[in-house]
């Protein structure tokens, strides 16, 4: 069953001079079992959204349906705990993630708090800390004495910890350095090709929607403008420049070489494929 939004909206300080509806009417389904990129501006509601995905914000109206929960509006949600367990959430800041003694612990904590035993959970902390890359000798350091890069893969560590079906990660590369980026990007395609944990993520960066997501949601002032597949939205770069996002370096290349003569056969998505074609044409004259 796919997650679904009916109608959601959600208002920030309702009934205080700070009224704000962050969500307004959203109505969306996304399919289990895929990477889904949701871009946008800054302040066009993506964190505000995946908050509902794991009851960490209610709507405001509307209703929310997730693997076997819903979550309506103006009705106290029921199993939220274990819902928790089943979609982890990695907020866009890490630090309010992060609050045991040590790295290990607070990896640990996840697991631990939904049953697991001691041990085991350790187990799991491990495992997950190797998955994102951490530097065995900080597990014993405070979360809070680490830098920026170091902090982000503690908190991500601490959610796959728990192996929730549905991963949500709110720009989970800020703060990472390419190569970061990177293996990053592809541990979550690993996680998602291999272990068919459905991925939702909130970026900026084109490049890694492009070469990583199968499905983008285009999140504009509070609801969602486009949703289509990935291959489709980046098919050349006319539908993202619409909506305002410059398209990733290789279909910028693609449309270039167009311009000048280049014919493509489809579909292109990698820098291998594209030298190929071109390498043909120039072959053949
Ligand atoms: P994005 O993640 O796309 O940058 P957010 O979902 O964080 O956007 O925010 C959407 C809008 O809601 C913004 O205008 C933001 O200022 C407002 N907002 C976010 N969080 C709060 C909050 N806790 N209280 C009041 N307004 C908020
Ligand atoms: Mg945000």
């Amino acid at each position: 069953m796919p997650i679904t939004f009916k109608h959601v909206s959600h208002v920030y300080g309702p009934g205080t001079p700070f009224h704000y509806e962050a969500l307004k009417e959203v109505d969306l389904s996304i399919a289990m079992g895929k990477i889904t990129a949701i871009i946008g501006e800054t302040g066009s509601g993506k964190s505000t959204l995946v908050q509902h995905l794991n009851g960490l914000l209610l709507p405001s109206d509307g209703e929310v349906e997730i693997l076997d929960h819903t979550i309506k509006a103006g009705e106290k949600p029921k199993g939220l705990k274990n819902l928790r367990g089943q979609v982890g959430l990695v907020f866009q800041f890490p630090e309010y993630q992060l609050f045991e003694e040590t790295v290990l612990k607070d990896v640990a904590f996840g697991p631990k708090n939904f049953g697991v035993s001691e041990e085991e959970a350790l187990k799991r902390a491990q495992q997950a800390l190797q998955m994102v890359g951490f530097d065995e000798s900080l597990y014993e350091r405070s979360p809070l004495e680490l830098s920026g890069g170091q902090k982000r893969r503690v908190a991500i560590a601490g959610i796959l910890a728990m192996h929730p079906q549905v991963v949500v990660l709110d720009e989970p590369t800020a703060g990472l350095d390419p190569l970061g980026t990177t293996q990053m990007m592809q541990l979550f395609k690993k996680l998602n090709t291999e272990h068919h944990q459905t991925i939702m993520m909130v970026s900026h960066d084109m490049e890694q929607v492009f070469q990583y997501c199968d499905e983008v949601i285009v999140m504009d002032h509070g609801k969602p403008r486009l949703q289509m597949k990935v291959q489709d939205f980046f098919q050349d770069g006319s539908i993202c420049r619409s909506v305002g996002i410059l398209p990733p370096f290789l279909i910028q290349m693609k449309e270039l070489l167009i311009a000048k003569g280049f014919q493509f056969q489809e579909p292109i998505l990698t820098m291998e494929e594209l030298a190929k074609q071109i390498q043909r044409q120039v072959r053949h004259g």
